[in-house]
């Protein structure tokens, strides 16, 4: 490890140290802390300082309770990995995970009616009218993962037999919604360019009718979907399953926090979006957020009563169970808001540093772009199948050669000894990096004698 990633972490680890001898003195100061274990800490600080600022000495940062490495991949490498690149955190959100760490530190002030959404202090209720305005919807709630908010859907939409329409690219999670709630997922074909048609969706509505009797529940469609992150006509969709009087969920796990995305225009009557996936927030949250229309549906509030005790907890949410996302969970995807506000005002320039590496890739002969192209997403799919897996055919650590020549440059995140169909993305890298990443991809195929096509 980099010896000042490695001093950076001793340091905050050390501090943290330093954080336990005040939590364990008496608030009214008579128990001190014991001033020569303090100032012994406070010199090792000052020598991992004075070793930081001259990138020296030995890496001491050790093992998280003898068991868990640091991490620092995301200090010492490019890191193109394909789901994890829009859910790093702002330096912001790892303060607030620092601060909030504690269980239910988000629960300091909360007051009647006891729930989440409606906590004041930290400014949790504002967060949620926020979240509900960011994506032009009426009531958002904070979920565990996108998946958490199909479940909620589903389970309130979805009774045992129903079907749901979803995308043939459709995530495994929203299988695993409808099946939990009994339902049955009924796929809508994809055209040959990977793309969802309206009218292939209206056609799957139909025979679903017609084979089961019954209208399918739900329509459940990922603007872009995981494989090749190919853009789908949501608003067209929407306004297909609005003629059968069905609702839209749209899933926006690749889409909410890095671009805008305006519910109501889309004809979404659900937005759902990943935090750890697209909102620089740690897992696991999300968004769910609906209309006026459906809120009292899958926000509905608990009617059961203690048949011994009468109790009844009137104004929590079944969907939800009460509160969703305690503590530095949502105190991090709360302190990321306004950065991922912000960043999804520049997608344009995102997808100009996707492009641009396509390009790249693309110079090298036998390279393709398997996702649409020119890109719309900074998560591409493509097939080197007939460049750097020609190289794989003959070298002694087949298609492991390709992700040695990358990390050796400092490159990580692609699937490790795949040379054929991969997945990448470049979210939030800057030009730098990603002109630093076209420039390694074209020199690891010249190493090997491919052919690269330079321009100019
Ligand atoms: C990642 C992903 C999900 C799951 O998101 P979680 O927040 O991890 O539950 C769902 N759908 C799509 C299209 C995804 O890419």
């Amino acid at each position: 490890m980099n010896i000042r990633v490695q001093k950076t972490f001793e340091a905050l680890f050390a501090l943290e140290d330093i954080r336990e001898m005040l939590r364990s003195t008496l608030p009214d100061g008579s128990d001190q802390v014991e001033s020569r274990e303090f100032n012994e800490q406070i010199n090792r600080i000052k020598n991992i300082i004075t070793d930081l600022e001259a990138g020296t000495g030995s890496p001491n940062v050790g093992k998280i309770a003898g068991t868990l490495p640091v991490r620092s991949r995301e200090e010492e490498y490019i890191n193109i990995q394909p789901i994890q690149a829009a859910g790093r955190l702002t330096p912001e959100a790892r303060k607030a995970l620092i601060a909030y760490g504690d269980g239910y530190s988000a629960c300091d002030s909360c007051r009647k009616p006891f729930r989440l959404d409606k906590i004041s202090k930290p400014p949790i209720a504002d967060f949620h009218t926020d979240l509900a305005q960011f994506l032009n919807m009426d009531t958002a709630r904070v979920v565990p993962g996108a998946r958490r908010g199909f479940q909620a859907v589903t389970s309130s939409l979805v009774e045992p037999g129903d079907s749901v329409v979803v995308s043939s690219l459709a995530h495994y999670t929203e299988f695993l919604a409808v099946e939990a709630a009994g339902g049955i997922v009924k796929e809508v074909p994809k055209g040959l360019d990977n793309i969802i048609k309206p009218d292939d969706v209206a056609e799957k509505i139909e025979a679903v009718t017609k084979d089961t009797g019954k209208a399918p529940k739900l329509v459940m469609i990922d603007h872009f979907d995981y494989q090749f992150a190919n853009e789908h006509d949501v608003r067209g969709i929407a306004k297909v399953a609005h003629q059968y009087d069905i609702p839209l969920l749209y899933n926006g796990a690749y889409t909410v926090g890095v671009m805008p995305v305006n519910g109501k225009k889309l004809g979404a009557d659900f937005v759902i979006g990943s935090g750890h996936k697209s909102m620089a927030s740690p897992a696991p949250s999300g968004v769910l957020a609906t209309t006026d229309e459906w809120a009292d549906v899958v926000f509905r509030t608990t009617s059961m009563v203690g048949d011994l005790t009468g109790r009844k907890f009137g104004v929590k949410e079944v969907e939800m169970l009460g509160c969703t996302l305690m503590g530095s969970t949502l105190m991090a995807m709360m302190a990321s808001f306004p950065a991922v506000k912000e960043r999804t005002l520049h997608w344009e320039d995102e997808i100009r540093k996707s492009n641009f590496l396509m390009e790249k890739l693309l110079s090298i002969e036998g390279s393709e772009v398997l996702s649409e192209y020119p890109r719309k997403h900074t998560l591409s799919k493509v097939d080197t199948t007939g460049s750097f897996d020609v190289v794989a055919g003959t070298h002694k650590r087949k298609g492991f050669f390709f992700s040695d020549e990358l990390s050796k440059r400092g490159i990580v995140g692609e699937f490790a000894g795949a040379t054929r169909a991969w997945k990448l993305n470049t979210y939030g890298l800057s030009w730098e990096k990603v002109r630093y990443l076209g420039d390694s991809l074209q020199e690891i195929a010249e190493k090997y004698e491919l052919k690269v096509n330079r321009q100019g």
